[in-house]
């Protein structure tokens, strides 16, 4: 009873279009769930990214850039219509398009987290500010839904942004990377408050672009301890 009322006042929205979900329960309507750009083979053996060419076996980022990540998974390709509901899902508190998103990275790489099997999931940190500003950081939201769904713990606070950066676009690669790095921290009292040793890790993300970020976070990682280094994020480009 209570639940229905709640529907009525506040009824799902479309994390695509913004219109009500009908039929109820559904979280998204199912034209908008067909135009969606799921990841489909061929994809990069490493990041994920779908290819071209059925014979290549990575992304020309992967070829050139050697990551240090183990491997990771997108859901997406990062389009307008995602690049549109993600963005109200992070400025403009529409916290439950979450439901969806998880719905979806568990239906697609439940079987894959299983198999990786990490000790702990870990979200992308945001700055101070950015959480003051926002009220959450996305990735910890996506990563609690996955965590709880799985038997997973969740780090939250294993990373930590504590410089803000500044706009990178006349740096090179490899400058970008070491500004980065420099912008996250290893948290050794979350570590140590954690009872069990830590080696594996999969870290959550909305969006990976350049992969820059990704890579930063994984060096600070890997110079603290952790061997393996696994990601999952909603979208990604495309490696073509
Ligand atoms: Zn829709
Ligand atoms: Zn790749």
């Amino acid at each position: 009873m209570f639940q229905t009322i709640l529907d009525i006042i506040y009824p799902v929205r479309c994390p695509i279009c913004g219109d009500i979900v009908i039929p109820k329960g559904e979280k998204i309507c199912s034209s908008c769930r067909d135009k969606l750009p799921y990841i489909k083979e061929p994809r990069c053996m490493k990041c994920s990214k779908p290819l071209e060419l059925q014979e290549k076996e990575y992304c020309s980022d992967c070829e050139r850039k050697k990551y240090n990540f183990d491997k990771g998974y997108a859901v997406w390709v990062y389009n307008e219509d995602m690049r549109h509901s993600i963005a109200y899902f992070k400025y403009n508190s529409k916290k439950e398009y979450a439901k969806f998103y998880i719905e979806e990275m568990l239906c697609y790489y439940s079987k894959h987290i299983e198999k990786l099997a990490p000790d702990v999931i870990v979200p992308i940190p945001i700055h101070r500010s950015k959480y003051l500003e926002r009220g959450f950081n996305q990735a910890d939201i996506l990563a609690k839904g996955i965590g709880k769904e799985l038997g997973l713990p969740v780090l939250s606070k294993l990373l930590i942004r504590n410089k803000k950066t500044l706009p990178q676009k006349k740096l090179s690669d490899k400058e970008r990377l070491k500004n980065l790095q420099e912008a996250f921290q290893f948290n050794k009292k979350e570590a140590n408050s954690y009872d069990k040793k830590v080696t594996k890790v999969l870290l959550i993300d909305d969006i990976y672009t350049t992969g820059s970020t990704m890579e930063a976070c994984t060096n600070v990682l890997k110079s603290n301890g952790i061997t393996q280094v696994y990601f999952l994020v909603l979208c990604i480009g495309k490696g073509f």
